[in-house]
This record gives C-alpha cells, sequence and structure tokens, in this order.
C-alpha cells in the first residue's frame, strides 16, 4: 500500500482511499497545501529537525519542505532548479546515481552540506527514489 510524504510538514498518510494516486494532477498535501507529496514504499519516519528536498529526474530542485531553510539558510527560491548536489555542495553525491540508477534507497548517509553562509554543517541524508513516471529523488537531510 503506498505511503507518501508531505516534504513540507512531514505527513505521513496512507493512500487508502485512492486520493492521492487518483488524477494525474499534482496532488496537494491535505494538511498544509503543499504542493508535493512523495511516494514512499515503506514508512518512513523523519525526525523533528529533518529537512526534506524534492528533486526532479535529473537531481534539480523542485521544492523545499519547512525545515531546509532552517538547517541551510537557503530559501526555495535560492534552490529552485538548482542541482541539489552542487547547492548544497554536498561532500558525497554518490547515492544520488545510485538512487536514480537502481530505483533504491540509500539511507543513512553520513555527508555534510554547505550552507548558505558558507559553514560545513554535517547530516545525514536520506535519499529515495520517486516511483512516478518522472522519476526524481527526494533528500531528507538530518542534523547531526
Ligand atoms: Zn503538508
Amino acid at each position: 500500500m503506498p505511503i507518501y510524504i508531505c516534504p513540507n510538514c512531514k505527513r505521513r498518510s496512507v493512500d487508502l482511499d485512492g486520493y492521492e494516486g487518483f488524477s494525474t494532477q499534482a496532488v496537494q498535501c491535505r494538511d498544509c497545501g503543499f504542493g508535493f507529496l512523495f511516494e514512499l514504499l515503506e514508512d518512513y519516519y523523519p525526525a523533528p529537525g529533518t529537512g526534506f528536498v524534492v528533486c526532479d529526474a535529473d537531481a534539480r530542485v523542485l521544492a523545499a519542505g519547512r525545515g531546509v531553510f532552517e538547517l541551510t539558510g537557503f530559501a526555495d527560491a535560492d534552490l529552485l532548479g538548482r542541482d541539489v548536489a552542487d547547492a548544497l555542495a554536498l561532500s558525497d553525491a554518490s547515492p544520488i546515481a545510485v538512487v536514480r540508477e537502481w530505483g533504491v534507497r540509500k539511507l543513512g548517509q553520513k555527508i555534510e552540506i554547505r550552507t548558505k553562509a558558507g559553514l560545513e554543517k554535517s547530516v545525514t541524508a536520506d535519499f529515495f527514489p520517486a516511483y512516478d513516471e518522472d522519476g526524481g529523488l527526494l533528500l531528507a537531510l538530518t542534523p547531526r
């Protein structure tokens, strides 16, 4: 049964009534109205400080959820359309290629990012592949 997570408010929902998968229109979070829901094959429990970044199939940022600004100093507009590995200066971007090529999760990656202020920050990064036709991926960043 598909599980969806809102990259903004982190509400997890199970597609009980077919609402999320019902139309080809962009689905929205029923709680906060965020324009993306991300489908997960297995449930996932983000930490309170986790920030989600939604990327397209080319790993360019489509949306950043609540918490990303607190973590990185980047506002949405700073990130939109940019290559996520470049924008956040991921110390190891190889999980992105694995996720895109193999369609598997890469969880618990200990990497560094660079904040807008130029500071290195240690995070645990979880990478999720998108299961829709557009591809793409979800990046969950948790400070450590
Ligand atoms: Zn939401």
